[in-house]
């Protein structure tokens, strides 16, 4: 075993692992990145066709977002943000306000997802407080919901592998039976339909309005919960109806933003401007932990006083605002806007789409295909007829990551869904490497597993 693997398994708890896996699966160790490969320190290459873990935006080691950080590390690395300011978190701000919804006019800085949503569910209570409401307390989630894993954030998911344990410690909240448009229990397509689900989300709301501070979604696309995409319709009515009763719309855009879904937010499909819009992920383009929160004037304003009032928002992490991260957004934005990425993405996302569709026609275990802008996401299921699923603990998506990874694909599928959601540099040859391997493995997968099927 390689040196680097070893001192790995002998110091490191990884992420979202279990590290029996590792008893006959090594880490694999990358020393470098181009566009959207991966080469470990064996000389295998990867293809990135999950942006490792959907933050990287223009690929690896991009040339010109390399040069912004060593522009920004000659003049200042960091430095502290409460009363200071540095130069490229205010151009990152101006820039945020103007290509975010309209009514979104202040942004509040930290440095990953988590925290995002964290402050952005504190700032919304905390508004409420100020307001006289102090019953508004509660917050509204999705069925399949993922919003980060530090418990606020916790508290507001909605899928066992993550929350099941620490349930004992998490926030009660209202969760909300939400859209599952391959499982549609109205018998609709999500194209055609009329929201149908959201009676459910109007039911609560009408039932609890009085105690709920704020409704989080993730716009259009469930990530997590395996790449569920819904109508706009349900976000246009959940605006109209937190506006009756006077609840706050968080938008969870830390997957979604920067041009995942075709549009540079997702809520832009809905043509909605919530009241709190959490970013992260491509925000930095993948390089560096950064996020933050935008929210409106009225907010805003409601926080304006004196201490004794209670009226400061005192929340702090020690990276909020970081001049290289900030940096680095701001080239990312220019590389969106010069290189016309947004409209570059709507073909690479279609073509990525008609090839998914071919190889999933053929296949006898493929049950759906949903696809928005450059996210395609592939749902593998017992019987196509009914639907049905197989049992987690056969790790389906696991084995056929592991048959990918060998043929040089890095896919990090959930459950039985396995996705690409590659950074938006991909050229065609990679296109067609990314599907073809992808259902080379599947294929791969079931052969080898005909007999205990
Ligand atoms: C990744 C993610 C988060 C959490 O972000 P972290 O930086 O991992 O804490 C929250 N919400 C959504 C929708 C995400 O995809």
């Amino acid at each position: 075993m390689n040196d680097y693997v070893k001192k790995d398994l002998k110091y490191i708890w990884h992420p979202c692992a279990q590290a029996k896996d590792y008893d006959d699966f090594k880490p694999i160790v990358i020393e470098k990145g181009e566009g959207v490969w991966l080469y470990d320190i064996d000389g295998n290459r990867y293809l990135d066709c999950i942006s490792s873990w959907w933050t990287n935006t223009l690929g690896h080691s991009n040339k010109r977002i390399n040069e912004a950080i060593k522009r920004q590390v000659d003049n200042v690395e960091h430095v502290i943000f409460a009363d200071f300011s540095n130069k490229p978190a205010i151009e990152l701000a101006e820039k945020l306000v103007e290509i975010t919804p309209d009514k979104l006019t202040k942004i509040f800085f930290s440095d990953n997802g988590s925290s995002a949503v964290e402050i952005a569910l504190k700032m919304s209570f905390h508004y409420n407080m100020q307001m006289g409401n102090p019953r508004k307390k509660r917050f509204v989630t999705l069925s399949g919901a993922y919003h980060g894993e530090t418990l606020g954030a916790l508290s507001v998911c909605d899928i066992d592998k993550y929350n099941e344990v620490y349930k004992p410690l998490l926030l009660e909240t209202l969760r909300v039976e939400g859209p599952d448009c391959y499982r549609c229990k109205y018998g609709l397509q999500r194209e055609v339909c009329n929201a149908e689900c959201f009676e459910n989300m109007e039911k609560c709301l009408t039932e609890n309005n009085e105690e709920i501070s704020a409704v989080i979604v993730e716009p259009m696309v469930q990530g997590a919960a395996g790449m569920r995409i819904y109508s706009p319709i349900y976000l246009k009515k959940l605006r109209e109806l937190c506006d009756k009763y006077n609840i706050h719309l968080i938008a969870d855009e830390i997957a979604m933003g920067f041009g995942r879904t075709g549009k540079m937010f997702a809520c832009n499909h809905a043509e909605i401007s919530p009241d709190f819009m959490c970013l992260s992920k491509g925000i930095s383009a993948g390089y560096m932990p950064m996020s933050a929160v935008m929210t409106t004037d009225k907010i805003y304003n409601c926080f304006y006083g004196d201490y004794k009032e209670l009226k400061t928002f005192i929340h702090s992490h020690t990276y909020t605002g970081n001049a290289m991260a900030c940096a680095i957004g701001v080239e990312n934005l220019k590389i969106f806007e010069e290189d016309n990425i947004i409209k570059n993405n709507i073909k690479k996302g279609e073509l990525i789409k008609k090839l998914t569709l071919e190889k999933a026609e053929a296949s006898k275990h493929v049950g759906d295909v949903r696809s928005i802008g450059m996210i395609t996401a592939i749902e593998l299921v017992k019987d196509k007829k009914t639907k049905e699923t197989y049992p987690w603990q056969m790790r389906v998506g696991y084995e056929i990551y592991r048959i990918a990874l060998k043929k040089g694909l890095l896919l990090r599928p959930m459950g039985n869904v396995l996705y690409f959601i590659p950074p938006y540099v991909i050229n065609e040859d990679d296109i067609k490497f990314m599907v073809n391997t992808c259902f080379e493995s599947i294929e791969e997968y079931y052969k080898r597993t005909v007999d205990i099927m």
